[in-house]
């Protein structure tokens, strides 16, 4: 282990990472700096708290390396081309990202790691495996953006016999040392451009989460890209590359037969060809995608070890997240249903695949997308569309290309008194039997704190109509 005591080491940026970094290293008797771009009245506020516990911080100079710097430790949104990051390589100083911390600083005997990257349904698919975990009677937890944090699972009383544990790319990119028991990277496609820099940059950030695991390296077979990954990455010997697919496993592999979810990697008795798991109607809810997340969260839990019945019992108790394909109300006929959680095109791709005909609300940051894949592929599907957010033109020019019959509600607007605006919008688009359906293929920034917010407003949105109709 790392003696802490009296190493300098620079936080970057204050917020749900950088702030109990800092303080768990101040704990462990490092100087502890914290430097922050913004400076606005909560940061002020967070920064007084952490300097009456005796932790230096610096508002509104995110750029400067502290003198004497001995290590930084970022918030995982930090871009890799940021100002204080070039100065670190130059004065050749470790970085650090969050999780890097919690896997550097996890006690001797410590719980594995099951991990979960992918550009959508890291959360649910974590859910469902620390569901699994529960089931076969295992101490876990779900761990990452939702849940317990890193910090505190790996630092806390509580102690588990295994974690499952989401992992951004950001996250991945910042944690060079990083060792799963086994990992999944469910699917790839492009997100967060604007950030990683390159298609190649993002996905050799998520492969990363392959590196050195023990057991098993899990991949989409419908997505060769993750498989390219697996074949990538430096692993243990005697780990094994395991795929999941939605059709006829092979050998190997997870997949589904005749409605069971069928097991042809971890079959114990040799004289079995593939070990029974779940019904389909055992995944909640059982759409393809959900589907998938389902059969990569067991394919982690049993190279773990897992039962199959577990398997089972533990993707029955599951209970999706709110703002994920959320069913809201029935308003003259008309489903309304909340995917706010569809940040990106291929959520959103997923879920307008779910529904027919639909009235589609999109809109928001565009965080560098482009929308033609995706209005050329749901274009048949489309009642019309209500546009909201700052990067709307960019889907109305996909529209105007793929689905030019299709009328389109472009709002112009960006307060938040717009989602009430397109509900209305939508409502008087759609015919009884279709769906209005918020999937806005966009980040929430430009509008709303985030996707939780956004989905409120909708929720409240419809039954704001739901009761004028009523
Ligand atoms: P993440 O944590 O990766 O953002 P979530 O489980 O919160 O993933 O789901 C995010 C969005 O992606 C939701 O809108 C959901 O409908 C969609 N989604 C979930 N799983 C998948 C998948 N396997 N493929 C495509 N889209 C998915």
């Amino acid at each position: 282990t790392r003696d802490w005591q009296g190493k300098r080491v620079t936080v970057a940026g204050l917020g749900v990472s950088g702030i109990p970094a800092a303080r768990v290293l101040h704990g462990l008797g490092a100087i502890v700096t914290v430097v922050n771009d913004g400076d606005d009245e909560r940061a002020k506020a967070q920064a007084a708290e952490l300097e009456a516990a005796g932790i230096t911080v610096r508002l509104g100079d995110g750029a400067t390396l502290p003198a004497g710097t001995e290590l930084i430790v970022t918030a995982p949104g930090w871009k890799p081309d940021k100002p204080l990051f070039a100065a670190a390589a130059e004065a050749g100083v470790e970085i650090w990202g969050d999780v890097e911390l919690a896997w550097r600083l996890r006690g001797p005997g410590a719980a594995p790691w099951l991990a979960v990257t992918g550009t959508n349904g890291k959360t649910t698919t974590v859910r469902m495996l620390a569901s699994i975990l529960e089931a076969a009677g295992l101490r876990t937890a779900a761990v990452g953006n939702i849940g317990v944090s890193l910090l505190d699972a790996v630092l806390g009383d509580e102690t588990y016999d295994v974690l499952a544990v989401e992992l951004s790319s950001y996250q991945l990119h910042w944690a060079p040392s990083l060792r799963a028991h086994s990992a999944v990277v469910l699917n790839l496609a492009p997100d967060h451009l604007d950030w990683h820099g390159s298609m190649e940059a993002y996905a050799a950030d998520k492969g990363r989460i392959y590196e050195g695991n023990t057991v098993a390296c899990v991949y989409n077979v419908a997505d060769p890209a993750t498989e390219d990954l697996v074949r990538e990455a430096d692993v243990e010997e005697g780990c094994r590359a395991i795929g999941f697919t939605l059709g006829t496993p092979g050998p190997s592999q997870l997949g589904v037969v005749d409605g069971i979810l069928v097991d042809r990697a971890f079959v114990e008795n040799r004289q079995k060809q593939a070990q029974e798991l779940a019904e389909v109607s055992d995944v909640n809810p059982p759409a393809p995608h959900n589907i998938a997340n389902a059969l990569a969260a067991a394919a982690l839990a049993r190279a773990y070890g897992v039962e199959p019945a577990a398997v089972r019992d533990g993707l029955r108790a599951f209970r999706p997240d709110a703002h994920r394909i959320e069913y809201v109300d029935e308003v003259d006929g008309v489903a309304y249903v909340d995917d706010s959680k569809a940040t990106n095109t291929h959520a959103t791709e997923a879920s307008l695949a779910s529904y027919d005909p639909i009235v589609w609300i999109a809109g928001g940051l565009a965080k560098g997308a482009t929308f033609d894949d995706l209005v050329e592929k749901s274009a048949k599907r489309l009642r019309g569309v209500v546009l909201i957010g700052a990067d709307r033109a960019l889907i109305a020019e996909a529209l105007t290309r793929h689905a030019p019959e299709v009328p389109v509600v472009d709002l112009d607007r960006t307060d938040t008194g717009a989602m009430s605006a397109a509900v209305r919008e939508a409502a008087r688009l759609a015919r009884p039997g279709d769906t209005v359906l918020l999937a806005p293929a966009c980040a929430s920034m430009d509008m709303f704190v985030n996707y939780n917010k956004r989905g409120e407003a909708f929720a409240d949105a419809v039954r704001a109509l739901a009761a004028e109709r009523a």
